[in-house]
């Protein structure tokens, strides 16, 4: 008989001490209790069930961050579906990539979405796409919803079931599905819970997204687990976060929140008195900003390091020393190795190696890629992480670069190979290369590096043109803020793009502009 304690939801669920507890607050006043998320995600876990899904279908969400997404989520693990939430920033085009691929049974969009997407739906034989918003008859998830028994029986499940597929992406630059399972997301959350020394007397002040780990598995995971409550914003505002310290103990953002409040005199000492931790994670935050930081504030941001596919991976310590510039320690139960790109070896402490772990947060293999798995696994089981680092003399870790052209801007990744795709289709274009450059907001900058095709468009190819058509086909994260023209690309013997020159050579132009 399979142990139900291994449904995540199941094992969050057991934790709610009292169902009259916060579980979250909004800024308009509005409260949820713990009872309201059990009955809420209860009522949602029925009405998936009346449209038909069982245990391990594919539901496929792309909606804005609200307390009734949360409770989709914890409705997806109550019925061991698969939770796949997108970024709700992705055009129709990405979007008919990901469902293709996921083939989920329920589609959950928006109702500005629902018109283009029903055709779609239809060409690619979906189950049902529904909205989490009022919607024609039938079209409302949370209408069906309403009509259902507030309690549900939570479908037990082993720790190996899928619980979520998360999208990442390689080098191939088209994403591929991270499956996580149950325990995965238990191991890393409950590991969080004591580390970072969360209690039920917390109030996550939650301003990330809900479609990647940080924000959903990372942010809220510990909450559940803590049977904490939170603050829920609908995204970064400083002017929300500033109200918002009032009354939490904990904030989890990307540096470029840090550096944005950082510009806000409002964020001093007697504002964040109240918050016992600041941490920082998704992209590497600089080690003025932390300074700066701790001189504004008084607090020493906590700075992490993990990934769609594992995780949190290290941490600086709640209690020790915690070092600017790097990322601290493997968390409990993970093993961490610094190894030779070429030979596999153990490099020596000091030295730049590539990061490869394994623990129980390491999420099993790429949705229906096994040939992309095998590629990221070592044969004893370790995973290659992609990202180079190097152990400093206190066993601290520090990222020093990707061993990927990953751009990570604003802490959202673009995958340069997918914008390039983008730019070499369009009219006019001979090739492109996509880089990262310093940029004092976003962290990075997306920057176009164009060669115009022979013979050249009459008039020409220009900045404005390029960018005026990308807009239609690429989330704004991932369009260039600049496109650069060059006559020809620099390649090495091998012909490969030497993009690590283009990065020297224009590594000042966002410095240049200012921070637009
Ligand atoms: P994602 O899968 O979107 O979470 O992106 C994972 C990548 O973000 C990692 O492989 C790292 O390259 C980067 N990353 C995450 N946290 C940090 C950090 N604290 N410092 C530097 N890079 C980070």
């Amino acid at each position: 008989m399979i142990d139900s304690s291994d449904n995540l939801y199941t094992r969050f669920d057991r934790l709610i001490s009292d169902p009259a507890r916060l579980f979250a607050a909004l800024p308009d006043g509005t409260q949820y209790s713990y009872g309201e998320l059990r009955a809420g995600s209860a009522r949602i876990a029925n009405a998936l069930l009346d449209l038909g899904v069982q245990p391990g279908d594919r539901i496929v969400v792309q909606v804005e961050k609200s307390v009734a997404a949360i409770f989709l989520y914890l409705a997806c693990l109550r019925v061991a579906a698969v939770y796949v939430p997108l970024n709700s920033a992705y055009t129709l085009a990405e979007l008919e990539y990901f469902i293709a691929d996921a083939e989920p049974r329920v589609l959950v969009c928006t109702g500005a979405r629902l018109a283009e997407l029903l055709p779609l739906a239809q060409r690619l034989k979906l189950g049902h796409v529904v909205t989490l918003e009022a919607a024609p008859p039938g079209g409302s998830l949370r209408e069906r919803a309403a009509v259902q028994p507030d309690t549900c029986f939570d479908v037990p499940c082993d720790a190996d079931a899928p619980a979520a597929i998360l999208y990442t992406s390689g080098t191939t630059g088209r994403s591929k599905g991270a499956v996580l399972s149950h325990g995965n997301l238990a191991a890393n959350a409950f590991a969080l819970k004591a580390c970072w020394r969360f209690t039920s007397q917390d109030v996550l002040l939650h301003s990330l997204p809900l479609f990647h780990i940080h924000g959903l598995f990372v942010a809220l995971n510990v909450t559940l687990a803590a049977n904490a409550s939170l603050i829920l914003l609908p995204g970064f505002d400083a002017t929300a976060v500033y109200a918002g310290l009032e009354r939490a103990t904990v904030y989890m953002g990307v540096p470029t929140h840090y550096v944005r409040m950082l510009r806000d005199p409002r964020f001093d000492r007697p504002a964040t008195a109240r918050m016992r931790l600041f941490v920082s994670g998704s992209a590497p935050l600089l080690p003025e900003t932390h300074r700066a930081w701790a001189e504004q504030t008084g607090h020493t941001i906590l700075e992490r390091y993990g990934m769609t596919e594992t995780g949190i991976i290290t941490s600086n310590p709640y209690g020790g020393e915690r070092v600017a510039g790097t990322v601290g320690q493997p968390l409990p139960g993970i093993k961490l190795r610094l190894v030779d790109t070429e030979t596999g070896a153990a490099v020596p402490r000091g030295e730049l190696g590539m990061i490869e772990m394994a623990g129980p947060n390491v999420f099993a293999g790429y949705w229906r890629r096994p040939d992309k798995t095998r590629a990221e696994f070592r044969s004893d089981g370790y995973f290659v992480t992609g990202d180079i680092g190097r152990i400093d003399e206190r066993g601290y870790l520090q990222i020093v670069g990707r061993g990927r052209d990953l751009i990570i801007t604003g802490g959202y990744n673009v995958y340069p190979r997918e914008v390039e795709s983008e730019i070499d289709a369009l009219q006019g274009v001979g090739e492109s290369a996509v880089i990262g450059l310093p940029h004092a907001d976003f962290g990075e900058g997306v920057t176009a590096v164009v060669v115009a095709a022979e013979p050249p468009l009459q008039p020409p190819l220009t900045e404005e043109v390029v960018l005026t058509q990308l807009k239609a086909r690429l989330a704004g994260y991932k369009c260039p803020k600049r496109v650069l023209f060059l006559t020809e690309l620099p390649r090495n013997a091998m012909g490969k793009v030497q993009k690590s020159l283009l990065r020297e050579r224009f590594q000042h132009l966002y410095a240049a502009r200012g921070t637009s």
